[in-house]
């Protein structure tokens, strides 16, 4: 093998092109990272570990790795209000202050379990956190209101006149009104079997959960934001995340905010006589025998639409996506601002802005945690150089990029501009979808239902197998499917060979070389191979792009394996040059594997690390691509990944 000769295939043929590389990474001056939210109503099962909170605890590692632990909070808490947890509470028997603290005990043990390293978990109700929440929503709504963005509507509800009380979402229950959907148990405003979303006069047969009364429509006053007076703030935001967001998740926010109107198809011809006259637009058959035309621009929208409009083509415009109630009647929940007067008894502000505000609140607790000032969370989210990158299920983006924009935005002294320094700033959001087990959704009647706790107490599992398994199924690109068998597959793999390139280099050095570091020169290839990779990690992980990053750092742990096929470190019949070369090299590669695998697997590339000797502090991107020195005494060889069936 050659050694150390400059090669022309690689383009970083010299340790310094690594430290260029590492120089190249975006470094965010403080970064928030936000698991999803789980509904205070059950334990955690596979899907939130495997979507909402493994996929976010690997960035929060990586990120403290490269711009320091004091500059980075991983934050999260249960989503305590709304009907979900008061439901599901009532079916308990339990006051709902009772259920939630259970819950939420058990939520985080799980978590803690799972070695998910939040700075903290608290939750919307928690006396920790309700104070600061309370107060930061009730400045937001406040704001939208000075600004225009919010507007008084009467809609009717469902009321349950048998306990004389509204009935929210999931206080109600009836038939799903999408007429190729059969579920008989949809929610009053979703159904969770087709996804639909409707408005609750839709539902079909619908029944009061609480008392199983036929609910009855009633008047109630709600305040409605108006998202469409921001939406060209948004869209010029959203139009800058081309490059950065996952196509998923970019393509529906995008194809929402561009403005776009509607006509009935009768007019296709006169339509088609006036296409080139009209600015630039995207145009396509809708439901309902209508022709959607989508700008690129709301100017160019109003052109459009009196353009149309004078030839006689009346049309509507699709702002629905813009106008949500913000407000519900309900009183567990953030109480709505006094002088807003009478109207706002029994009301609160709805779940959904409720848990976009909370991360806010749960800074401040997490840095009061720590013993600092709970003001300074302004340098987190204020801050033009800060970043806040959000995990969430894909059928969330909607939330986080629309309606959490516009309380951003809509909330700041100009809500025409994008924010400035002071402002909340906008948020990166990475969407993952939904977890399959076994081929199917998960659910109990099927058998493929399982918490957390489940899989290390019955199966029997490490928690690095799951981490590690989680993070190599695709769910940023679609739905996958966590399947047993391949389950097991990888982790024999992890048992086999990934065992085997860390504990080679480990007894070959306590058999031949008394336990040091032997003096020797990094191999080209060795070189050249760890350029590459650390590039392709840095990018990857900076996209939250893990599976097949992953597949790329096997293929590199291979290497140690190959070279003790080459220079037989552990045989002390072959050159002594070569095989000192050989296992220095080895050592490098696996300080490297070591780094960049403990996002995904802290407790067993800890353990790697007491193996080879080195401090806690190995663990950040500046360590990437330096080698153990020579002369350095290991340490004693561990388990890593545990045997596999
Ligand atoms: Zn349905």
């Amino acid at each position: 093998m050659n050694q150390h000769r400059p090669n022309s295939e690689n383009p970083a043929g010299n340790p310094n092109d690594i430290e260029a590389i590492k120089k190249r990474a975006h470094r965010p001056k403080k970064a928030v990272i936000t698991a999803a939210m789980t509904y205070a109503n059950g334990p955690i099962h596979l899907g939130h570990l495997a979507g909402a909170n493994i996929p976010p605890d690997v960035y929060a590692r990586y990120m403290r790795m490269l711009i320091g632990a004091q500059n980075v909070l991983f934050v999260s808490g249960s989503d305590d209000h709304g009907s979900t947890s008061e439901l599901a509470a009532l079916k308990a028997g339990k006051t709902t202050r009772e259920f939630i603290d259970e819950i939420h005990q058990q939520q985080y043990a799980t978590l803690k379990r799972y070695d998910v390293s939040l700075d903290v978990y608290s939750g919307t109700s928690r006396p920790e956190c309700f104070p600061i929440h309370k107060q930061m929503a009730q400045d937001f709504m406040r704001k939208l209101n000075n600004n225009g963005l919010l507007n008084k509507r009467i809609s009717q509800q469902w009321f349950d006149p048998k306990v004389g009380r509204f009935l929210q979402d999931r206080f109600v229950q009836g038939k799903c009104p999408n007429l190729k959907c059969d579920n008989e148990n949809a929610y009053s405003n979703e159904c969770d079997k087709c996804g639909t979303q409707y408005t609750p006069t839709e539902l079909l047969n619908p029944r009061s959960a609480i008392s199983d009364a036929t609910p009855v429509l009633k008047d109630t006053v709600h305040w409605f934001l108006d998202m469409w007076k921001v939406s060209e703030t948004l869209r010029v935001w959203i139009q800058g995340k081309e490059k950065t967001w996952r196509a998923s998740v970019f393509n529906e926010v995008i194809n929402t905010v561009l403005p776009s109107l509607a006509f009935s198809n009768i007019h296709e011809t006169k339509y088609k006589e006036l296409k080139t006259s009209l600015p630039k637009h995207k145009s396509k058959y809708a439901a309902g025998k209508k022709i959607q035309v989508q700008f690129e621009n709301k100017e160019d929208l109003n052109q459009g639409q009196k353009l149309l409009l004078d030839n006689g083509i009346e049309n509507e415009l699709l702002d629905g996506w813009a106008h949500r109630s913000i407000t519900r009647d309900v009183t567990w929940g953030i109480p709505l601002p006094e002088e807003w007067g009478p109207e706002i008894a029994g009301k609160s502000l709805y779940v959904w802005p409720d848990s976009l505000i909370a991360p806010i609140a749960f800074t401040q607790v997490a840095l009061k945690k720590k013993g600092l000032d709970p003001a300074k969370y302004e340098e987190f989210w204020k801050e033009p150089q800060a970043k806040i990158f959000q995990f969430l299920g894909q059928d969330n983006v909607y939330f986080y990029v629309l309606m959490q924009g516009a309380f951003w935005v809509g909330s700041q002294k100009d809500p025409s501009k994008l924010p400035a320094a002071g402002d909340f700033q906008l948020t990166d959001i990475f969407g993952s979808f939904h977890l399959m087990v076994d081929g199917e959704k998960m659910s109990k009647s099927k058998g493929n239902y399982f918490t957390g706790d489940q899989l290390l107490d019955e199966k029997g599992y490490s928690v690095d197998q799951i981490r590690y398994f989680v993070t190599l199924l695709s769910l940023p690109e679609k739905m996958s499917n966590f399947d047993f068998e391949n389950f097991k597959e990888r982790n024999r793999f992890l048992a086999g060979p990934m065992n085997a390139a860390f504990e080679k280099p480990i007894s070959a050095c306590h058999s031949k070389f008394g336990g040091v570091v032997p003096k020797g020169i990094l191999l080209d290839k060795v070189q050249a191979e760890t350029a590459k990779i650390i590039q392709r990690y840095l990018r990857s992980m900076e996209r939250a792009e893990y599976s097949t990053l992953l597949y790329a750092v096997e293929n590199y742990a291979r290497l140690v394996n190959s070279l003790f096929v080459q220079t037989k470190p552990h045989d002390d019949r072959f050159p002594e040059e070569e095989r000192n070369n050989g296992l220095f090299s080895c050592f490098y590669i696996l300080k490297n594997l070591m780094i960049m695998l403990y996002p995904f697997v802290p407790s067993t590339m800890d353990r790697l690390r007491q193996s080879l000797n080195l401090p806690e502090s190995v663990f950040t991107i500046e360590e990437l691509g330096t080698p153990i020195p020579a002369g350095h005494t290991i340490g004693q060889k561990q388990e890593y990944f545990p045997a596999a069936d």
